[in-house]
């Protein structure tokens, strides 16, 4: 077990920065995942960590030890990758003992250690089989093993179920999160997918362009978003967003002309341009005779997903698990609760309190 503490952390590649002044702290035993959209610098980050990439300034420091110029080898840490990188010809005991053979480790102790790990991880009856003859999720479970074995006290998962189909992802997330209790390993996991996130972290941290845009336990950032991005980052379906005008008096929403919003947050300039996100559990339709009209519904047993044309360019979801249920082509009278409304600025995409 340790703690990771990452320190004010750039890279750049030539010209372009990749990774910018990246502050992280994560707990001894922590199960944090760092998310955010394909290109933003995960994999970047995870190598730096790993030792695998050197950071243009800023340190990473486990255990309280600067390990910034320490050889990745000696950083304690176990890496998975997304496709487990194991050896097709080895069997699962000789890929989940490799490391330690490399390093010249008597007999008895790489048998204890692989016999420990394959115990844990249920694989006690498949060691002498090859990778070809395992499933995605024993395969992961063969690579996480060979962290184990290792002796790394922290693990660092790059995407490891996006390979997986969607049945076997939801076992496996369960999996890694009953394993992360079992080893009480300090856990780093960098995903696009913010279910992940939000079914498996301690901590998430969302990150952007190569910045960390807020940083909480799951329900927080979810309930209590700093700003737009990570509003509507977090949450499926997304956060709506409206565009609303406050003329020094009222706060109008752009789109729904007849929806009047009584309490909203002391708006200084006039003419100010706000941003107003609702989540689609809190748009409520009501049949009408005339006013927006539905235009798709995803039927999805338990409930439903409204989709109402707002203009030209823009839908408005809605989350429902009424039963008078809706149809395509149907008008609706649109409403949203009040006290669950989100304001952002339009510029800055600041969240507005
Ligand atoms: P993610 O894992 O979030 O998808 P990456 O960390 O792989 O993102 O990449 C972040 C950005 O850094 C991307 O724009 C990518 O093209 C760039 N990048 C990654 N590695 C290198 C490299 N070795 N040289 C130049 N640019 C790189
Ligand atoms: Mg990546």
């Amino acid at each position: 077990m340790a703690e990771v503490i990452l320190k004010e952390v750039k890279k750049n590649f030539g010209k372009s920065t990749v990774i910018n002044d990246v502050s992280i702290k994560i707990k001894e035993g922590d199960f944090c995942v760092i998310v955010g959209p394909s290109g933003c610098g995960k994999s970047t980050l995870l190598r730096i960590i790993a030792g695998l990439e050197t950071p243009t300034s800023g340190s990473i420091i486990i255990n309280s030890k600067d390990v910034t110029a320490v050889d990745p080898a000696n950083r304690g840490i176990g890496m998975v990758f997304q496709n487990y990188a194991l050896y097709p010809h080895m069997t699962v005991e000789d890929n989940m003992s490799f490391g330690l053979r490399m390093n010249n480790a008597p007999k008895t102790t790489i048998k204890k250690k692989v016999e420990e790990a394959a115990k844990i991880l249920q694989l006690t009856e498949l060691m002498t089989r090859k990778p070809a003859s395992l499933s995605g999720g024993q395969r992961q479970r063969v690579a996480i093993g060979r962290a184990i074995v290792k002796g790394s006290n922290v693990f660092l998962f790059d995407e490891p179920l996006s390979n997986l189909d969607a049945e076997l992802r939801v076992e496996m997330r369960i999996e890694l999160t009953r394993l992360h209790k079992e080893l009480g390993a300090t856990i780093i996991y960098v995903t696009h997918d913010q279910t992940e996130a939000m079914t498996m972290a301690d901590k998430i941290v969302v990150l952007r362009n190569g910045c960390v845009e807020q940083i909480g336990d799951p329900l927080e950032l979810y309930s209590n978003p700093d700003n737009k991005f990570v509003a509507g980052f977090l949450g499926s379906p997304s956060m709506n967003f409206l565009e609303a005008k406050f003329d020094g008096k009222d706060l109008k929403v752009q789109s729904l002309e007849n929806f009047k919003i009584k309490k909203f947050p002391s708006l200084s300039k006039e003419n100010s341009k706000i941003i107003i996100g609702v989540r689609p559990q809190d748009v409520l339709l009501k049949r009408s005779t005339k006013g927006k009209k539905i235009e798709f519904v995803e039927n999805l047993g338990n409930l439903s997903i409204y989709h109402t044309r707002l203009d030209k360019n823009h839908y408005l979801l809605s989350e429902s698990n009424n039963k008078e249920s809706l149809l395509p082509g149907e008008h609706i009278q649109v409403t949203l609760n009040e006290k669950s409304l989100y304001f952002f600025d339009q510029n800055s995409g600041l969240r507005i309190r």
